[in-house]
């Protein structure tokens, strides 16, 4: 196979570059070699394949070309504004005006009535009369009498570059040469040849070649078809490769039987009926677990569908196979509920739980490492207290990370440490994100989806109210109050200023009494300032009931579970994302009462956050949200992205090309699965491609 490409020319030997271009395009751009060059790709292209007469100009045409003999030169104005105006003439009878307000003595000595020229630039009408204001213009000669036979495309660049001669368009030129040398060999196809016929996608090279100088618009959408493809395409394949070669090598612990754990809790002490969504995921764990590789497995489910019961039936069949399991949740509030609400379920259970977490008493800190050492403590819940080099396992079996966008890949890496063969991974996030953006993003992951609630649920009821109406808000909410409920008022986190925020929260704290006075009413508050046991201690106050209302900023998000409370009012809700409305509106809708969800706002919004607040009003569902948040902001803004590299598509959008990804997935993994050591003669070149790129595209990192 191919070693060494004129590709990877340093971009210095390029004709026309030279050592100062170079070095402002590898700044600029982060062009260095010719690859790069070739894969800058135009944003659009001007058309000088037509030229127009003047009669048929219109007010709906944007760059035009027109040619003609210049039939009278004027220069107007005054000294400090001074402009020349020279009237072009066609033989369809019309004229158009070319103006200039800047290097009018240079045109003055170029510019003669009574010669031909050609013309280019953008048409304004003005009064009526077709304008072009700082045309392009040349001589008519030999080489420019007949249209040009390929679109000309403009390129992103920037103002130093533009001041050293590389305008978006002269950077064309440059494209140009490079074009003119390198040969079809050198753009080595990726794609297996039956794929490409299959899917009639143009070959590589010419794809390069009509991404940068199409003849015709047409000709630029299927070139760019195919690199959008080729992009998706590639990515697939990498992360397919990833996980089919992790199954296929990693050693993992065997869960072979299911056996009396399991059975007993499941048959005795379920406290209802299993969802259609949690069975499967159940299964699913179930079957990865038994075939001695790694289960990493990511589970998706909306707010309120059961996550937990899933974790535990999971960690019981570690138990039935003779293994410990952790839950690792990102809060010391979510690791408590976590505690306790297992706990309780456990109660009638031969199983020994135990919590760790930073605020741990040392005693009891012992007793837990030493019972995790000697496997008398089954199931160990905490937060990143348990990663600590201190925490080690007897025979770690089950790693649960609950709400895993705010772990990282290293954390996961360091639980898989804790045991010489690693411990099956379950993820759980209650933050559903779009098909296409976990196809992307973990798409080195196995995931499960759980877009089912259990029955009987009644859907929050969310409304939109502004400011004006904040009485009639507390009116309500004191309604509800005095029929038992409890109720949450969160505020923004202003990520400016710590400072702000807890101002915010004070005055909305004081705001809140006054409409709900002790001795009657009792209030809990909660924000990031606080100790955490007081934080603790409040928040436990609002559990048991012992104060009805919740002033908080967003540490209350994830996970938190009072079932009594059935209102939730977000402040200032324009500040938040829509995702993060979703999960606060999760707090609620949990018991058997009908819930409601108030989205307070001033009355100034932008437009995307009315976007957002209808779109709240109007779906309870998450992954319909999610999917709409997508399209709002692009994926990367999307929580817990930003650093995976797997978005980084020049071409493709995972918004906008939505289909073209589902076929490369299956593409990619039909032919993983068919040559996961690409070793047949027709993955050849696809072999070669990725390894030569890997180490730029930082895909080498991730696993
Ligand atoms: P999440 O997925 O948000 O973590 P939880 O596991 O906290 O959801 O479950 C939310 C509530 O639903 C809990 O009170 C739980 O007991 C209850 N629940 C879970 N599964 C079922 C089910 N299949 N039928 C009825 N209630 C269920
Ligand atoms: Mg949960």
């Amino acid at each position: 196979m191919q070693t060494t490409n004129i590709l990877q020319t340093p971009i210095e030997y390029l004709k026309g570059v030279g050592p100062i271009k170079a070095d402002l395009l590898k700044k600029e751009l982060g062009i260095f070699v010719y690859e790069d060059l070739l894969n800058h790709f135009p944003y659009r292209h001007i058309d000088k394949t037509v030229i127009t007469p003047i009669s048929s100009l219109n007010y709906q045409m944007e760059y035009v070309q027109v040619t003609g003999k210049i039939i009278d030169v004027d220069v107007l104005g005054d000294k400090r504004a001074k402009r020349m105006v020279a009237e072009l003439a066609d033989n369809s009878g019309a004229t158009i005006e070319l103006t200039w307000f800047q290097g009018i003595s240079w045109i003055q000595k170029n510019i003669h009535v009574g010669n031909s020229y050609l013309v280019f630039g953008r048409l304004n009408f003005f009064n009526g009369k077709p304008q072009i204001v700082h045309p392009e213009i040349e001589v008519v000669n030999q080489l420019n009498v007949s249209p040009k036979n390929y679109l000309e495309p403009v390129y992103p660049t920037t103002e130093k570059l533009k001041a050293r001669g590389l305008s978006g368009r002269q950077l064309g030129l440059l494209t140009q040469q490079l074009l003119s040398i390198i040969k079809s060999e050198d753009i080595v196809e990726n794609i297996p040849l039956s794929l490409l016929q299959q899917l009639k996608l143009l070959p590589r090279y010419e794809a390069y070649r009509a991404i940068h100088f199409p003849e015709t618009l047409a000709q630029y959408e299927t070139a760019l078809r195919r690199l959008k493809f080729e992009e998706l395409f590639i990515a697939q394949v990498r992360l397919n490769l990833i996980k089919l070669r992790r199954h296929k090598s990693s050693r993992g612990v065997v869960f072979s039987k299911v056996g009396e754990y399991f059975n007993t809790f499941y048959n005795e002490y379920l406290p209802f009926q299993l969802t259609n969504a949690q069975k499967r995921v159940i299964k699913e764990i179930r079957k990865d677990t038994a075939q001695g590789h790694q289960m990493n497995r990511l589970l998706q489910g909306d707010v309120g569908s059961g996550k937990t019961i899933v974790a535990l039936l999971a960690m019981l069949l570690a138990a039935d196979n003779g293994f410990q399991s952790c839950i690792m949740a990102p809060t010391e509030i979510l690791a408590q509920q976590h505690f306790e609400s297992l706990s309780t379920l456990l109660k009638n259970m031969p199983v020994e739980i135990a919590l760790l977490t930073g605020s741990t008493k040392t005693a009891e800190r012992k007793r837990i490492l030493k019972g995790l050492q000697e496997d008398t403590i089954h199931f160990i819940v905490g937060t990143h207290a348990i990663i600590e080099d201190a925490v080690q396992f007897k025979n770690l079996g089950l790693a649960i990370i609950d709400e895993q966008h705010r772990f990282g890949v290293e954390q996961r890496a360091r639980l898989w440490k804790k045991a010489t063969v690693p411990p099956h991974i379950l993820v759980m996030t209650a933050t559903p994100i779009p098909r296409t953006l976990a196809m992307t993003a973990y798409g080195d992951l196995d995931y499960s989806i759980m877009d089912e609630l259990p029955p009987g649920r009644q859907p929050v009821i969310t409304v939109h109210r502004n400011e004006m109406q904040r009485a009639g808000v507390m009116d309500f909410v004191k309604k509800e109050i005095d029929k038992g409920r409890q109720a949450y008022f969160i505020y923004p986190l202003i990520e400016e200023s710590e400072k702000l925020s807890y101002e915010d929260l004070m005055q909305g704290y004081e705001q809140v009494k006054s409409f709900f006075p002790e001795p009657k009413y009792q209030i809990s508050m909660v924000h990031g300032k606080q100790p955490p046991e007081q934080k603790e201690l409040n928040m436990q106050r609002f559990v048991n009931h012992d104060t009805q209302i919740m002033v908080s900023t967003t540490v209350i998000e994830v996970g938190v579970n009072v079932p009594n409370a059935t209102i939730m009012v977000i402040e200032s809700s324009e500040k938040f994302g829509l995702s993060q409305l979703h999960q606060l509106r999760g707090r609620v809708g949990r018991g058997s009462e009908q819930s409601f969800c108030i989205l307070l706002t001033g009355s100034k919004r932008s437009a995307e956050a009315k976007e957002r607040i209808k779109i709240m009003c109007e779906t309870n569902n998450g992954f319909v949200i999610a999917e709409k948040d997508l399209e709002l902001r692009g994926p990367g803004e999307i929580e817990g992205t930003r650093q995976s590299g797997a978005l980084n598509f020049k071409l493709a959008s995972i918004v906008n090309d939505k289909q073209m990804l589902e076929v490369a997935r299956k593409a990619a993994e039909t032919l993983v699965e068919s040559d996961i050591e690409l070793v047949l003669p027709e993955n050849q070149n696809l072999k070669w491609f990725l390894q030569q790129s890997k180490s730029k595209t930082g895909w080498g990192k991730i696993s």
